[in-house]
């Protein structure tokens, strides 16, 4: 981390790509259980977004999400019309 103030209204043009990535992160980590599903849930939703060709760089190409966001979510699914999971 660089110090600087996170800039919460910038693109990701504007945006350090490491601090970037690590706010994801951290925003990950900090959802709480009541609102993600189980851990066991969540890697299984991983793995068929790992093995799918509509991943890239952590992004779904099918609806421009990051994966490891949107697979936190009960309520979440799979966002090509095949529902992988
Ligand atoms: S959400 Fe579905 S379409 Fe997107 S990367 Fe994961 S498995 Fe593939």
């Amino acid at each position: 981390m660089s110090g600087r103030k996170p800039c919460v209204r910038c693109l990701i043009a504007e945006l350090d790509y490491d601090e970037y990535t690590q706010s994801l992160l951290d925003y990950i980590k900090s959802v709480p259980a009541d609102r993600r599903v189980s851990e066991e849930e969540y890697q299984r939703r991983l793995g068929f977004c790992r093995s799918c060709g509509r991943l890239l760089s952590g992004m779904c190409l099918e609806c421009g999400c990051y994966v490891e966001v949107r697979a936190l979510k009960p309520n979440a699914e799979c966002a090509s019309a095949e529902k992988r999971w």
